[in-house]
């Protein structure tokens, strides 16, 4: 009987635990982990056939140089030459990194070093940019650092949970398995849904808000406004914890009824009944995601969530707080490490002077990045006009996913040194590579990642290494060695690389934070390879446990209190006389990011086969639509042609469109051709959600 190996599934950042065997012919089975506390043996149906999308048909398994296979020496050598020079003559800032939230914990540490401390600028972004970046930033800003309070336990106690801009059926199936498992069991508890499609979360919803994109700022702080006249409001809680009340308040309370009706869409019943049942109900979760962090006002939406936790006091404590919700395997991991262009190491924040001085003394690195770098939007912007002259992207395919995704694609294009590390020899971002590096896939790979709800757990590896496939962190650590950075990038293997990145989360008690990963700091081989998923902080000496943060009322300000923001309801209407449909881009159930994995399953792929557009009936008789005809959507930025799926689960005015599909499935396909590069102005992370499009039939010229 062969034995089965405990890994983690590699897409969202639920981060089930998965057993994965292989037997005597070869054959993957998998199967999830009882024992894992993510999903206690539940999985969904990407992670169910994960065993169908490791074959290695159209994997890249040698390096090549201007598309002829080389040697590793050859192309890392090539690597590191042209980054040393254009360093030299143009400075460190002419050179980037666009990394990936499915890069192991690992592979991200050694990016960071190398692009922060050897070679002295913060143009290391993520596609985990697109992801949760308005999170990262509302956090810093109320809690002042980036920590997700609860856990998923949390969900399953509260009696009423908030789930807003999060299709939770779809992109995190496992937590919505545990709700919906729970309201069965107790059916008392009461789930909204603030989302302007009718998604199949809905279905176990007690009240759907179909409220007006990017409407939730005033309805969170017209709950505000509501809480504080009620008798919910914590005042206690607030005077020992918290500043900046007043001024919260005062900017909530400025939005009367009738304003908050024109912002939210919503009917004035509705609205009092959420409200109701937010001021009656002390064990309150709010689970944010996309739909909250991908707007123009993405950080503000955020801390318009967490004012109201702060205001009553919910907060840190079993079955309430605010919760975000990572859509990759490992964002988190990579904000831990500091994966992101305006952060550092180790939660450590690269405008604070101390911090950058314990990080440039722990890595002992030449120079420490003195100031963040360029946002992926601004980073591709800085490709396109020239300022970026050798771009390594590593682990994504930004010319599908990112928004103007034409201009990116045209920037890439015309860069003079691109390196493309990736599993796949033909995607729509590869083709344009200079240099491509083979690097591991799931099963191959071997190291760490971490889900949502802080919880590291190991993706372990179980198949052979195909051709000359080799971990991103020994590409980046080779090319750090020929930069002539040597003892600095001296690895050979990933348990050395954690216990660095454990050692620098505990050095110097990391600036006094208490969320560290320290006790693993001398972590060996066997430790390592038996690790079993556990939550951060585990500070030096202490044992792993359920941890929530802010229980006991400290915040990482520097006073030890939370922070309330006084906020300003944004303009929600894009809308125009030649683009007068609202796009809200997403996620569907079976498919992940750019569908270079879960495009190889047949099974999924019956789930849904071509992308599409939802539009509503009337929308649809008024353009001359008909249902399953060919739409095409159209902005300033670009086109797109797909299927029109017509249902009224889409509000009028709207239309949804998935993310997934690239121009190797179908022409014309990529739906990111057409968003906007408009992005939030704290957080850098672009608005996919509310993009003004025209729609029409479409018609073959
Ligand atoms: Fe994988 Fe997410 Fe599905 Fe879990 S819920 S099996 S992590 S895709």
């Amino acid at each position: 009987m062969a034995a089965e190996v405990k890994t983690t599934c590699p897409y969202c950042g639920v981060g089930c635990g998965v057993l994965a065997t292989v037997d005597e012919a070869g054959a993957v089975s998998v199967k999830g982990d009882p024992e894992h506390p993510s999903n206690f043996g539940r999985l969904c149906s990407k992670g169910s056939a994960l065993a169908e999308t490791i074959d290695l048909d159209g994997r890249l398994l040698f390096p090549e140089i201007a598309g002829k296979q080389s040697g590793w020496d050859e192309a890392l050598d090539l690597v590191a030459q042209r980054f040393s020079e254009t360093i030299a003559e143009h400075g460190p800032d002419s050179v980037a990194f666009y990394v990936s939230g499915q890069l192991l914990t690992e592979d991200y540490y050694i990016a960071n070093k190398l692009m922060k401390g050897f070679i002295g600028s913060a143009n290391i972004d993520t596609n985990s940019r697109l992801c949760m970046s308005s999170s990262v930033a509302g956090h810093r800003r109320a809690f002042g650092a980036d920590t997700v309070p609860g856990t998923y336990e949390d969900i399953e106690l509260a009696d009423l949970v908030v789930l807003t801009g999060s299709n939770l059926a779809w992109c995190h199936p496992v937590i919505y398995q545990r709700l919906a498992a729970t309201k069965a069991a107790r059916p008392s508890m009461r789930i909204v849904v603030i989302d302007p499609r009718r998604t199949m979360t809905c279905d176990i919803a007690d009240l759907h808000l179909a409220i007006r994109p990017d409407g939730d700022v005033a309805l969170f702080m017209g709950l505000l406004a509501h809480l504080a006249t009620s008798p919910a409001i914590d005042q206690n809680y607030i005077a020992a914890h918290t500043e900046g009340f007043a001024e919260a308040f005062a900017a909530a309370a400025a939005l009367d009824m009738n304003n908050l009706l024109e912002r939210t869409g919503l009917p004035a019943m509705q609205i009092r009944e959420f409200f109701r049942l937010f001021e009656t109900t002390p064990k309150v979760v709010t689970c944010y995601s996309q739909g909250v962090n991908q707007s123009s006002s993405g950080t503000d939406k955020v801390n318009a969530i967490l004012n109201c936790h702060l205001a009553t006091g919910r907060i840190g404590r079993p079955g309430m707080g605010p919760f975000s919700l990572t859509g990759q395997p490992n964002a988190m991991g990579g904000r831990e490490v500091g994966g992101l262009a305006n952060m550092l190491a180790a939660h450590m924040a690269i405008e604070n002077a101390d911090d950058r001085d314990r990080v440039q003394r722990f890595w002992g690195s030449p120079v420490i990045a003195a100031k963040p770098g360029l946002k992926a939007v601004d980073m591709f912007r800085a490709v396109a006009d020239g300022r970026i002259k050798a771009l390594w992207i590593m682990a994504t395919n930004p010319v599908v996913s990112m928004p103007d995704a034409d201009s990116v694609e045209a920037a890439i294009a015309a860069c003079p040194f691109v390196v493309v590390s990736d599993i796949l020899k033909e995607t729509d971002t590869t083709r344009h590579a200079h240099v491509l590096l083979p690097s591991l896939g799931w099963g191959e790979k071997n190291g760490t990642v971490t889900n949502s709800e802080r919880r590291i757990s190991r993706q372990r590896p179980f198949l052979d290494i195909p051709g000359e496939a080799r971990a991103d962190w020994w590409q980046l650590a080779e090319v750090g060695h020929r930069m002539g950075f040597a003892a600095a990038f001296d690895f050979d293997a990933p348990v050395e690389i954690f216990a660095e990145h454990a050692a620098l989360s505990a050095f110097e008690n990391n600036g006094s934070r208490d969320f560290d990963i320290g006790a693993r700091a001398g972590v060996t081989g066997d430790a390592y390879d038996e690790l079993s998923p556990f939550q951060w902080p585990q500070p030096e000496g202490t044992a792993p446990s359920v941890t929530r943060f802010f229980a006991d009322g400290g915040f990482f300000h520097p006073d030890g209190k939370a922070r309330f923001v006084a906020i300003k309801p944004p303009a929600t209407d894009r809308t125009n006389a030649d683009f007068p449909f609202t796009l809200n881009t997403g996620r569907i159930r079976d498919q992940w990011h750019t569908m270079t994995r879960t495009g190889k399953s047949a099974r999924l792929s019956a789930h849904i086969a071509e992308p599409f557009a939802e539009i509503h009936p009337r929308d649809a008789i008024e353009t001359g639509i008909s249902s399953a005809g060919l739409v095409e959507i159209e902005s300033p930025q670009g086109k797109a042609v797909v299927r029109a799926l017509v249902t009224d689960r889409q509000a009028r005015g709207g239309i949804f469109a998935p993310m997934h599909w690239n121009d190797q499935f179908a022409a014309k396909a990529r739906i990111d051709a057409v968003v906007a590069p408009i992005t939030d102005p704290v957080s850098g992370q672009p608005a996919s959600k509310n993009v003004a499009v025209a729609v029409r039939p479409f018609r073959a010229t």
